[in-house]
């Protein structure tokens, strides 16, 4: 990517328009190469050293399997941003309709399922959810993007935390069985009282961090796996509403594409999406 590319993807009128959404980004990236150097060149490197009966070959391995992990997460959200899902009807080509919701900030007739976001202040197409870390909304044709880069986040985050437990379990044995779990939880307090060195400190601290992202990975994953398979949107979920759900296969091709079975392989895989954003083939069995 040239500085042109960066300086035009930063100056991007509907991207981390808000101080939480920068503040969000910027924790993502930066955390994002301080996770890869701490678990290829630290932890990774301590298993694969010779002097515990590892090798160069077997850590290279795992460094290459990382940089997949981190590459892809990065590249979805890259593709998450770059992607367009504001609700342009002319772009569409699409006639407005006067029996769709009206919106007072756009002052036009929206698409069903398309709602407006306070902080992009745009219409955005089968909107799901403002996502801070991308500073950007989550709709119709991003949806997949944001769902491969928390997968592989996740993925990344089971990885590091099958490492971590055995090399935190290592640095800090001379706390013992009951005194380790004390000492993840309130490594502040353990080193106030002189339990845990300033390195031991940091080893707590981000195996705390390591395992908190694995929860909040679950529990992201959980929340999309359960809205695409049965072709809802947030607010379609809080509402109960499963007027869109076509069955989980056609409600997976809704958010992946035709190609949907490559398609989470690397976000430039091109996968076209069934539907235009504006028009939704309507259940024939409805709940509701
Ligand atoms: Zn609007
Ligand atoms: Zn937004």
């Amino acid at each position: 990517m040239t500085w042109q590319n960066i300086r035009r993807f930063l100056r991007n009128p509907h991207f981390a328009r808000s101080p939480h959404d920068r503040a969000a980004f910027a924790m993502l990236i930066v955390g994002a190469q301080l996770a890869l150097w701490y678990e290829t060149c630290h932890v990774m490197q301590y298993y694969h050293s010779e002097e515990n009966g590892g090798t160069s070959a077997g850590w290279i391995a795992h460094v290459v399997f990382s940089l997949f992990l981190y590459a892809n997460s990065l590249a979805n959200v890259y593709k998450m941003i770059r992607t367009r899902v504001i609700c342009d009807l002319t772009v569409l080509g699409v006639a407005e309709n006067a029996d769709w919701p009206y919106c007072e900030r756009c002052l036009s007739h929206r698409p069903p399922r398309t709602h407006h976001c306070r902080v992009c202040d745009i219409c955005v197409l089968k909107r799901d959810h403002h996502c801070w870390f991308g500073g950007c909304c989550v709709g119709h044709a991003n949806h997949r993007y944001y769902f491969c880069a928390i997968s592989y986040m996740f993925m990344a985050a089971i990885y590091s935390n099958f490492y971590h437990f055995s090399f935190m379990t290592d640095r800090l044995h001379h706390l013992g069985q009951y005194g380790i779990p004390f000492c993840v939880i309130l490594p502040h307090f353990c080193a106030l009282f002189g339990y845990l060195s300033f390195y031991q400190f940091l080893v707590a601290v981000l195996s705390f961090i390591g395992f908190f992202l694995l929860v909040i990975f679950l529990w992201l994953i959980s929340i999309q796996v359960v809205q695409i398979a049965t072709g809802q949107t947030r607010y379609e979920r809080k509402r109960g509403d499963h007027m869109y759900n076509n069955g989980p296969m056609e409600n997976i091709r809704a958010v992946f594409g035709e190609r949907w079975y490559i398609a989470w392989l690397c976000p430039w895989i091109s996968s076209s999406l069934p539907e235009n954003g504006a028009s939704f083939r309507v259940s024939e069995v409805k709940t509701k």
